[in-house]
């Protein structure tokens, strides 16, 4: 059986749980251990699909379709481990199972209830799709203490009761805040957190510390003492300068050797921490800087656009040069701003979106970037939106539109039966998830010689998708005419995946969602083509 680590969360929320499980799997996997790593929300939701990124941030999707967490982006950045639609588990989908297997008749009469039956709802789902894993590393969303995440944490105290000590372990991780006025560090909100978590009947193994500053072996004897977890379990974590210094700063805390010393396990062999320690080094060294625009409805949140930014900063690294985001809000865009707003900038993105609102402004951003040869990346709906242009201004069909913008356009996007009389809306894996976009990963086949088969020197590629419309294949003659290649096709030649504008420096749109595969070590090459272009543009 599996070893299973579950990680919660104490006094404040973003203390970085996602982060340091994500860095113990790099350092555990790289021990030569096989890792899986889990997320269980607390929310109600179905899953995070529905959901506007105002209120939770991206919404990442997996290879398998499934629309989840952005925590999961982490997990597979940090460890290259492809998550699964089986990763992610919310409160909404455990109750909305519950309550279809009792309509059913599934509980045989019985009281239906959250224990046993929410409880053992959530264990199943801890448990399931597990073969050989030696590692399971569960992070429960939210605070402990919240009404919320109560059922998990029951239903975690209960899985390790039955699974017994040797295959379970509980991380708390805490805030130890320092305060100025009286130059001292406090473990008292810890101690209080880990008083919350013995309430509900769990006794953490390991404490890591969340904290500004190195804490002293004095306050850290306290956490130890107060806290009833060994000194050598004590782990603190002081903010990082950079993200990919975590699993440098974990393995240095000694973090993975705890967790081995805990399950009576050794290294299979020494971890390797020095790609960490080169990006970091690159990361923190790197003087030159080109500004990037990026313009969509969400660009001040910070994790509207995670996965985006991350795929950014390893474009970056792959080109030695820092990414400097220029955030332009494309709700209130004017046409005549534009020149300025772009004066500066080396390259521009239109990312993923939804909605009308804010669309002209993009429009008329890629009309310009389209004229003055500026490094142009559209995504998904940045992609539509450079097909939209195009229609208008070059090939003249003055009502080009999306049909998800506006019901009486000429489509040249749309819902594929909207375009094509005999056309299937092919739509996402799991229909009862309120699934009706395509979602997940779909090949495509890359026209040979064109720009973006010597970006991923491949003819085929396989990325993941998250949208309802399509581009009009109707009109491609057209398009190619005029010097906007199809040049990325569904392998039935039937949906234009990507396009590519010939006589410019760097101009490509892309159906699909390239920055959920970018990794930190391994940067996606449309990134680091796209910052090249752009470090070459100025
Ligand atoms: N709104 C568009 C669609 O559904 C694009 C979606 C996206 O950018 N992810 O097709």
């Amino acid at each position: 059986m599996a070893r299973y680590i579950f990680v919660t969360g104490g006094v404040v929320s973003s203390l970085g749980k996602g982060l340091s499980s994500a860095s113990l799997a790099y350092l555990l996997k790289s021990q030569g251990y096989k890792v899986r790593l889990r997320k269980m929300d607390p929310y109600l939701n179905v899953d995070p699909g529905t959901m506007s990124p105002f209120q939770h941030g991206e919404v990442f999707v997996t290879d398998d379709g499934a629309e989840t967490d952005l925590d999961l982006g982490h997990y597979e950045r940090f460890t290259n481990i492809s998550s699964k639609q089986s990763d992610n588990i919310t409160t909404g989908r455990i109750y909305s199972d519950v309550i279809k297997k009792e309509r059913k008749g599934g509980y045989l009469g019985k009281t239906v209830q959250v224990i046993p039956h929410i409880t053992n709802r959530i264990k199943e789902f801890i448990k399931k799709d597990i073969t050989n894993e030696d590692f399971v590393i569960c992070e429960i969303g939210g605070t402990v203490g919240d009404i919320e995440s109560l059922p998990f944490v029951e239903a975690i105290r209960q899985f390790s009761n039955e699974h017994g000590k040797s295959k379970t372990l509980f991380i708390h991780l805490t805030f130890v805040p320092f305060l100025k006025s009286s130059d001292e560090i406090k473990t008292k909100p810890t101690q209080h957190s880990v008083k919350e978590l013995r309430s509900i009947g769990i006794q953490p193994d390991i404490i890591i510390c969340r904290s500004q500053q190195s804490i002293p072996l004095d306050q850290r004897k306290k956490i130890s003492l107060f806290c009833n977890v060994p000194i050598d379990n004590v782990i603190e974590t002081v903010d990082v300068r950079t993200i990919y210094e975590a699993p440098i700063s974990f393995y240095n805390q000694k973090l993975d050797k705890q967790v081995l010393k805990f399950f009576k396990l050794k290294p299979k062999k020494r971890p390797n921490l020095s790609p960490w320690k080169k990006i970091t080094k690159v990361v923190l060294n790197t003087k030159k800087s080109i500004n990037i625009a990026i313009i969509g409805k969400y660009v001040n949140l910070k994790d509207a656009y995670k996965s985006l930014d991350e795929a950014l900063v390893h474009g970056g690294i792959a080109n030695n040069v820092k990414i400097n985001l220029v955030r332009i809000e494309s709700d209130n865009l004017k046409n005549n701003e534009i020149k300025l707003k772009l004066k500066n900038v080396s390259g521009l993105l239109i990312p993923g979106g939804f909605g009308k609102r804010g669309t002209e402004g993009k429009i008329s951003a890629i009309k310009y970037a389209r004229e003055n040869k500026i490094p142009f990346l559209g995504i998904c709906f940045g992609m539509q939106m450079a097909i939209v242009e195009f229609a208008r201004n070059k090939l003249k069909i003055k009502k080009a539109g999306s049909t998800e913008l506006d019901r009486n356009c000429y489509p040249v996007i749309g819902l594929i039966n909207e375009w094509d009389k005999d056309g299937k809306i092919i739509k996402g894996t799991d229909q009862d998830l309120g699934g009706t976009m395509r979602l997940g990963l779909y090949e495509a086949k890359l026209r040979n010689n064109s720009a973006i088969n010597r970006i991923y020197k491949s003819n085929f590629i396989k990325e993941r998708h998250r949208h309802r419309y399509e581009v009009n294949n109707k009109l491609k003659d057209q398009f190619e005419n005029k010097g906007l290649i199809f040049s990325g096709m569904s392998p039935d030649n039937k949906l234009p995946e990507i396009i590519e504008l010939q006589d410019h420096p760097w101009f490509i749109g892309v159906q699909f969602h390239p920055e959920f595969k970018s990794r930190p070590l391994a940067p996606h090459p449309l990134f680091s083509s796209f910052i090249k272009a752009s470090k070459n543009h100025k």
